[in-house]
């Protein structure tokens, strides 16, 4: 079935900020474009929502706040991080900090990365909902994996609309491009991802913007950017049964330290996978993890404990 699509009524907002809380997903438009929202503290929604993306990683999303003092609860703002927020917020930028010790926002959505994206929309829609849900929302755009943004209501639902609970209809996006994302965490900030804001009105504000290499892989901002999820333990994947010494990480019936899923269900899997590795890191140098399926969810969580494995 397909959602609905309303106006952005009060009762259209009130009725979508109840189903964020009980976990679902609500598509918003932005001045961006359209966002698929989801409740940032609540690991099971972000799981959904990456299975509705069909997003074969789980890249981290971008919390969306509907103030400064949100953010301040969620991450840790430098001197200069708070001149950009002062210049561009409500705006197309977001800003990358180090994640506070009492933030809410769940491990899978930040894709267990100690660092945090935010940013204020400058969308009338998008604020009325956050301040009505009044916690932070993830809203990577509402576009099925691998198929371009949405900057219309009907694009969402050609796209989506079987697989998300509600969607707010806004009228066209103005932007059409993403944010800008700036790494804010050191002493020079770094361009993470160009998008509608320019860099040259950050450099107007804070000087000495680092800009990526040709390369990719190359460290962005040396020392500071952590490109995935790296545990001190090492990993090793596809084992059917634990070595002396190692910590067991189960999916499925069996014994183990810790498991991912009893029932083998892969969106409960998901939303578990950081929080437990991070668990089982603190208390031990090795981790077997049983094997995964690679269908479904089950490719983005095999790409990350892979991915985790090398670093070790
Ligand atoms: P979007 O596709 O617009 O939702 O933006 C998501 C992108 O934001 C990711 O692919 C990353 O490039 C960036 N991002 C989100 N969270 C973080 C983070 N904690 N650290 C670094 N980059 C991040
Ligand atoms: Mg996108």
């Amino acid at each position: 079935m397909s959602a609905p699509v309303l106006s952005p009524t009060n009762d259209a907002i009130t009725r979508a900020a109840d189903l964020l809380r009980s976990g679902g997903l609500v598509a918003v438009p932005t001045e961006t474009v359209y966002g698929l929202a989801a409740n940032a503290a609540n690991a099971e929604a972000i799981a959904r929502l990456y299975a509705a993306k069909g997003r074969p990683r789980f890249n981290p999303l971008i919390a969306h706040v509907a103030s400064l003092e949100m953010a301040q609860a969620q991450g840790a703002f430098s001197r200069q991080a708070l001149e950009l927020v002062e210049a561009f917020w409500p705006g197309p930028l977001t800003l990358v900090v180090d994640v506070s010790e009492h933030g809410t926002v769940s491990d899978l959505a930040r894709a267990g990365l100690p660092s945090l994206a935010l940013r204020m929309p400058d969308h009338p829609v998008a604020q009325s909902l956050l301040s009505e849900f009044g916690g932070p929302l993830v809203a990577p755009s509402a576009n099925p994996s691998g198929k371009i943004s949405p900057t219309h209501a009907e694009h969402v639902a050609t796209d989506m609309g079987d697989r998300v609970d509600l969607i707010l209809d806004g009228g066209t996006c103005t932007a059409g491009l993403e944010s800008t994302i700036i790494d804010a965490r050191g002493d020079r900030p770094a361009l993470l991802r160009p998008g509608s804001l320019d860099p040259a009105e950050i450099e107007r504000v804070w000087p000495g913007l680092i800009r990526p290499e040709a390369n990719p892989d190359a460290p962005q901002s040396p020392g500071q950017m952590l490109r995935h999820y790296a545990p001190n333990a090492k990993l090793r994947l596809h084992a059917a049964t634990p070595d002396e010494g190692e910590a067991f990480l189960g999916f499925g019936p069996g014994e183990a330290t810790l498991n991912l899923s009893t029932s083998a269900d892969l969106a409960e899997a998901a939303a578990n996978l950081f929080r437990m590795l991070r668990e089982l890191d603190q208390r031990y140098d090795r981790i077997a993890v049983a094997p995964i399926p690679s269908h479904g969810l089950g490719e983005a969580i095999n790409d990350r404990l892979t991915r985790a494995a090398k670093t070790a």
